[in-house]
This record gives structure tokens, sequence and C-alpha cells, in this order.
């Protein structure tokens, strides 16, 4: 009997050692990891130069405490400035708790507008964390089921529909802010619109809204910019990342710009762990490998490559519906349930996951090789095709 709680229908597979774009289970069978832990490991598996940053600082110090200075964490938040625009950062362990912080800064800027409830606009199929209140946030009936009725402020629209947000906004004075990934991962891939970000960034100008974007998934790299929002021209108020931020150690942000950035004051916010030496330093050799490697570059032209191999191998196959995506985050949309193709793809040597229920989607590392890339359309192709035969 496992004395795990049951939180889980894990695939029976374990891994101990990983390479690259590979990784060997306790059997020694090799995998194509296509998916990164879930857009974590963006540098692949044992990276030489993140192995090193990590065992030199713990070398030398994992923990203090941010009562005292960090160096690390004000390097980490300077870096993070220069590649986005934006201004300033407050670290934390998660995208969960990145979510939390700038719910909690975006109700400060509004309860200091003298707006009692303040309120904020989230998606259709958003996805923001299990925390209580970023399930609230999360646009998922199967993950709040039982845990009671949602916190209030939040109010929810259609992704991608400027007018649901306006006539929302004409209804409640109470609104402070937007929410929204650019690409939403978990909801199963779906890009917003350029013009309609355009739209929504200058309704929330005009109306003293703050412009929120959710890049867990999409940020660091994955969509070829460093940052989701970055292929919009866009300077969001506040940003929130996590998964590929560390390599794997748990990091998360909430960065923001201009005044959103001088929102909390000291008491308003913390974390025990958030921004220590030891998740600072691998965020650090994380962005700086990316950097030195032309990942970014690598990112959309791998992507590219797979994006249209998929489509010449899969557009108009009966039963796939489409095939969406930015850089390294792609989905497959099938027109039936297609979850088995996991374990399917498993026995073949090759992971990936399935998100609602028929979105094939893959998120692979950034440093994979072109002929990785090829090896993941020679797997996967046959197998959604066998699959849709069937
Ligand atoms: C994964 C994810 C989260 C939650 O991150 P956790 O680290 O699991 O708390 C939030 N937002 C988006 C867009 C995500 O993909």
């Amino acid at each position: 009997m496992s004395h795990l709680m049951n939180t889980y229908g894990r695939q029976a597979v374990a891994f101990e050692k990983g390479e690259g774009a590979w990784l060997w289970d306790t059997q020694g069978k090799r995998y194509l990891d296509a998916l990164a832990g879930i857009a974590v490991n963006g540098l692949g598996h044992a990276h030489p130069r993140l192995v090193r940053a990590i065992a030199d600082q713990a070398g030398k110090v994992i923990h203090t405490s941010n009562i005292y200075q960090v160096p690390l964490q004000e390097a980490l938040a300077t870096r993070l400035a220069a590649i986005s625009g934006m201004d300033k950062s407050f670290f934390c362990n998660s995208g969960a708790e990145a979510n939390e912080a700038a719910i909690k800064l975006a109700r400060l800027y509004g309860t200091q507008k003298g707006i009692e409830e303040p309120t904020i606009i989230v998606m259709e199929k958003a996805w923001h964390g299990r925390t209580i209140a970023t399930l609230a946030a999360t646009g998922s009936a199967k993950a709040s089921a039982g845990f009671g009725k949602p916190i209030s402020g939040f109010l929810r629209v259609p992704y991608n529909n400027l007018e649901a947000i306006k006539s929302m906004v004409d209804q409640h004075p109470e609104i402070v802010a937007v929410l929204f990934e650019p690409i939403q991962g978990e909801g199963g891939i779906r890009l917003a619109d350029v013009e309609y970000q355009q739209a929504l960034h200058a309704f929330c100008r005009e109306r003293g809204l703050l412009y929120m974007v959710d890049e867990v998934q999409c940020g660091i790299g994955r969509t070829g910019k460093w940052f989701g929002f970055q292929h919009t021209g866009l300077l969001p108020d506040v940003m929130t990342l996590a998964k590929g931020l560390g390599s794997g150690v748990p990091i998360g942000a909430c960065v923001a710009a201009g005044a959103a950035a001088e929102i909390f004051q000291p008491g308003s916010h913390g974390t025990t762990f958030g921004g220590g030496p030891l998740v600072c330093a691998a965020a650090l050799e994380t962005l700086a490998v990316m950097e030195d490697e032309h990942l970014l570059h690598r990112a959309s032209s791998l992507g590219d490559t797979i994006k249209s191999g998929l489509e010449t191998a899969l557009s108009g196959h009966p039963g796939v519906k489409e095939i969406r995506g930015h850089g390294l985050m792609m989905g497959v949309e099938l027109d039936r349930p297609c979850a088995a193709l996991v374990a399917q793809a498993l026995e073949q040597g090759l992971l990936i996951n399935v998100t609602q229920d028929t979105v094939v989607r893959l998120l692979p590392p950034l440093i994979l090789k072109d002929e990785e890339a090829e090896q993941i359309l020679h797997i996967l192709v046959p197998l959604i095709k066998a699959f849709l035969t069937t």
C-alpha cells in the first residue's frame, strides 16, 4: 500500500536519471521527453551548467531569510526586469503562489482606490493554480468540485472576447484587473488573438484596470520570446512566472511594471522560502544558458519544424480538429477523448500529455536537437493515426 495521498493517477513508470531531452526509467528503458515535466525542464535534464550552479550554491548557502538582503534575489529581479522591460519582482515557490501575489496586489490596488470588494476578471478554461484563491480564478469545475463555495472576487468571461469584458466592466465598477494566459496551457493550448490583446490592453489603460498575464506556462522562452506578451509588444502591469524559471527547482515570480510595482510595501506580502539563494542561482543560470545557447531562437525554429511536420501529416486527417501552438507549446486537438495516447506513447518511449481530454500537448525542452524533433514526429504521428482508426 502506498502511503502517498492519492492525488494523482500516475503512469506506471519512475525515472532515475536524465540527460538532455532523454530520461531513463528504473528498468533502463530510454524515453524522449516531449513534456519537460510540464514546461519546467527547459534546459532538459542534468544540464551541466545548471547542475554546477546548484551544487556550487548549495556548498555556499541554501537559505537565509527574506529578513536579510539576498543578493542573488536582487540579481534575478534585475535580470527579469532587463528581459521583460518590467520593473520589480516578488519571488515565491510556485505558479499558484505567483498568482496569489498577483491577486493580492490587484486587490490592494483596488482597495487603495476606495473599492471595497475589488474584483478580477478571469477567463473560461483558465488555469491559475489549486490554492483556494487561485482555484476560484481557475475555470475548471472538475478541479473545484467538493471544495465549497469559491471565494468571491472573480468574474469569468469567455476567452478572446473583448465585448464580454467591456459589458462586464460596465456592469461592475468593482472590477480592478483582468488576468489571463496569453496562451492557455491546461485549457488546451488556446492562443489569445493579437488584436484582442491590443484592444484589451487599451481598454484596461482607459479604465484604469490592471492588465495581468499569467505566463507560468508560456513564459521563459517557450514561445520563442522570453515572454508570451512580447509577441504583442504590450507591456503588462503584472506578469506571473514559475514552471520554466528554475529548471525544476521550485521558484515562482510576480513581476510588475510602473505604478503596479509600487503597491506592495513592507508587511503587505511575504514568504519564508521564496527567492532563496539556491533557487535564484538556478534561475539565473537557467536564463544565462538560454541566452548563451540561443534557446529562444531554437524554441521558435524547433516549434516551426514540429508544427509543420504535424500539419503535413495530420491536417485534414479524419478526427484531427486543429493543430495549434506557438514555439514549443503545441497542441493537436482531436474529435474524441484521447487520454489513452499517453500510455501508448510511453510504451513507444515518448513522453507526452493530454489536456482537456481531447488535446495532445507537447512541451518539449528548449535544448531539443533537430533529430529529436523529427523523432517526436516519427513516433507521435503514426500513433495518432492508428488511434483515430480504431
Ligand atoms: C501550472 C500553472 C499554474 C500553477 O502552477 P503551480 O506551480 O502548479 O502552482 C498557474 N498558471 C498556469 C498558466 C499554469 O500552467
